[in-house]
């Protein structure tokens, strides 16, 4: 981390040490943080798997997510898109669900739901995909659950479509965002894979490494996290294909030099390659990795590997993310909040300030 990106993780740690918001609304009031995430997260691996691209379970996966978000308030859309997989043309949506803001700013949290497709050599028509990716998905529906009516920022809950065969419905959404959009997002939240690995992460996109103001969102989400007492890092930078502070290989990338991202992530950085994906130095997971494995990415394996770790994983960041959605949703121009929160404002817009002072200089 350079020294500039240090000052600015000095500023916001003041800063939020001294706001603590709560989060929550009062539908949520009386569920416990991960009670929603942890039920959803079974009901995909058990009632869903094999939920990849072109199946039935696909289409499944669809209807009762769409319908858990009609049952927390919202009317979702879909936005559909075409491409061709494995000689065939093939349609999925990108599920979004928008909880409307009173200012013009927005605020895009992702997770894909599909599942890694059937190989030559694998089949993956059993899939429960708990850590990649129900685990993301489960969070965002309890975010969604959790969310404040008339948030200050728009929040636009997106589940992406045919993540696993190329990212291709976070990209299909990034390329459809009008420039306006562009200008008024705040910040693109992935949640993928949030359950296997020795470590919780927070990272920003690849383009942090050149332009550490884009790292203001993971620095937030980490102090957040501090505060709340839950471990957690960020990519240490040890293989220098993959930057101090910055993450890959999911659906942020789609929305990288766009908007600021950032990206929660389970596993370690530190092993293997150390590239992200050896997740775990547990002698009891094969090659450390449970990708896309039917017979370790599943609530049975994980359950006698990691007991209780879909619990403490769902929980920790579903109680990150919920506060640092309160934190930005009370941050700037409300008459009503305490002065600290209104400092807290002031640092975001100065950042935000930068942050498009920056890409009119880029362009
Ligand atoms: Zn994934």
């Amino acid at each position: 981390m350079n020294s500039s990106a240090k000052k600015i993780r000095a500023i916001s740690i003041a800063i939020t040490t001294s706001v603590f918001i709560p989060g929550g609304s009062a539908i949520a009031a009386n569920l416990a943080y991960g009670e929603t995430a942890f039920k959803e997260v079974e009901y995909l691996a058990t009632n869903l798997a094999g939920r990849s691209v072109g199946t039935q379970k696909e289409q499944e996966s669809i209807d009762y997510l769409t319908q858990r978000l009609e049952d927390f308030g919202y009317e979702p859309n879909l936005q559909d898109f075409t491409y061709e997989f494995s000689g065939q043309t093939l349609e999925s949506p990108n599920i979004i669900a928008t909880r409307e803001g009173t200012s013009d700013k927005q605020i895009i949290v992702g997770a894909h739901y599909d599942n890694a497709p059937s190989s030559s050599t694998l089949d993956r028509s059993n899939l429960q995909g708990v850590n990649d990716n129900s685990s993301g998905v489960a969070v965002l529906l309890e975010l969604a659950q959790r969310l404040e009516a008339n948030p200050e920022n728009t929040v636009k809950f997106v589940l992406f479509g045919a993540e696993e065969i190329g990212l291709v419905g976070s990209e299909y959404y990034a390329n459809n965002m009008s420039q306006t959009e562009i200008d008024n997002t705040l910040v693109m939240v992935n949640l993928d894979s949030l359950i296997i690995g020795d470590k919780m992460y927070f990272n920003a996109g690849a383009s942090a490494a050149t332009a550490p103001e884009l790292g203001v969102y993971r620095d937030l989400a980490l102090d957040i996290a501090a505060d709340l007492g839950i471990d957690a890092e960020t990519n240490p930078g040890l293989n220098p294909n993959y930057p101090e502070g910055t993450g890959c290989c999911s659906d942020l990338e789609s929305f990288d030099g766009l908007v600021p991202v950032l990206a929660a992530e389970a596993t370690n950085w530190e092993i293997g390659e150390k590239d992200g994906y050896t997740q775990t130095s547990n002698p009891n997971v094969p090659g450390g990795a449970t990708w896309h494995d039917p017979a370790t990415d599943n609530l049975t394996f994980i359950n006698e590997v990691f007991p209780g770790l879909i619990e403490e994983r769902t929980q920790n960041y579903t109680q990150v993310f919920d506060t640092l959605l309160s934190t930005l949703n009370d941050s700037n121009t409300s008459t009503s909040v305490p002065e600290p929160t209104t400092a807290l404002g002031t640092f975001i817009a100065v950042m935000i300030g930068g942050l498009l002072r920056k890409r009119d200089v880029d362009e």
